[in-house]
């Protein structure tokens, strides 16, 4: 099936490592124009590098912390300058914090709620006037079936992830007139650069990734039986943002090998 992405200009935020990298991956493939960002020069050269050796300039990269509003300006003024506009912006960057209830204090609610939410409310107020010029526009949030499944060690991101959810149904149905669709994903575990990290803090004397990983999926009842690659949820990312979804929109996909409870 031919997604239709060919031309198209997508904006992936957090494109520099995992899930991220695999969608700008993914999107230049399919022959789209990809802006991706990420806070971190070194990681930021180290993933746009063999992107341009392999896709010339249809790759931007920019440094941008997303939870900045002139940082977020400035890289939507350079994605419109180098592509005249954009089509898809994935709102991807971020990460997960590990806390129960006991031990997260105030600060870190706040530091949460501004994580989850602005890495959203920025990019897609940023981009939105160049989405509604878009004859194809879509915006996907990247959220975790943490939202519907909440995890007592993962206490603030549950709840904030509950509440994207939330917010992303809202845009939906507030974008719909301006032809913008608005879809999410919603993720299991997936090893990325944030489990790479858990791996090296948890993993026990001698236990390699994939027998950490083995028992992680057991312990978490993922019916696949492992955890998911990046390149899985990229297709679903890059689905929804694609012409081939173009009577979707307000809709949530679970991409978590089944670990889902709910109907
Ligand atoms: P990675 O850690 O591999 O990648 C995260 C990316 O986001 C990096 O490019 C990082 O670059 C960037 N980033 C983080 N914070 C910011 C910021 N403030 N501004 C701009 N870029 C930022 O993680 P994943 O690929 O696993 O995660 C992608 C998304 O999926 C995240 O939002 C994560 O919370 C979510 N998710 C992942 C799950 C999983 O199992 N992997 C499960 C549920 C949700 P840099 O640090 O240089 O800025």
């Amino acid at each position: 099936m031919d997604l239709g992405l060919e031309g198209l200009r997508a904006v992936v935020t957090g494109g520099t490592s995992g899930i991220g990298l695999a969608t700008a991956k993914l999107l230049l493939a399919e022959g789209c124009r990809v802006a991706l960002c990420g806070r971190d020069a070194a990681r930021l050269a180290d993933a746009a590098g063999p992107l341009r050796a392999a896709f010339g300039d249809r790759v931007l990269a920019e440094r941008c912390d997303v939870l900045d509003k002139a940082q977020v300006e400035a890289f939507r003024d350079a994605v419109v300058a180098r592509f005249g506009g954009a089509d898809i912006l994935v709102n991807n960057a971020g990460q997960g914090r590990l806390s129960t209830f006991a031990d997260t204090a105030d600060e870190a609610w706040g530091d949460e709620f501004r994580l989850k939410f602005f890495s959203v409310i920025h990019p897609t107020r940023a981009f939105l006037p160049a989405l509604e010029k878009s004859a194809s526009a879509a915006v996907v949030v990247v959220n975790s079936l943490l939202a519907r499944q909440p995890e007592p060690h993962m206490v603030a991101t549950s709840a904030l992830r509950a509440g994207v959810q939330n917010l992303a149904k809202s845009m939906s149905v507030e974008f719909a007139p301006k032809r913008v669709r608005v879809n999410a994903i919603l993720l299991g575990i997936v090893d990325s650069g944030q489990w790479q990290r858990r791996y090296e803090a948890q993993a026990k004397g001698g236990e390699t990734k994939e027998q950490w990983m083995a028992k992680l999926a057991k312990e978490k009842g993922i019916l696949i039986g492992r955890l998911g690659r990046p390149e899985e949820p990229a297709a679903a990312i890059a689905f929804l943002a694609s012409p081939a979804a173009s009577f979707i929109t307000g809709a949530s996909l679970e991409v978590a090998g089944g670990v889902s409870r709910f109907a």
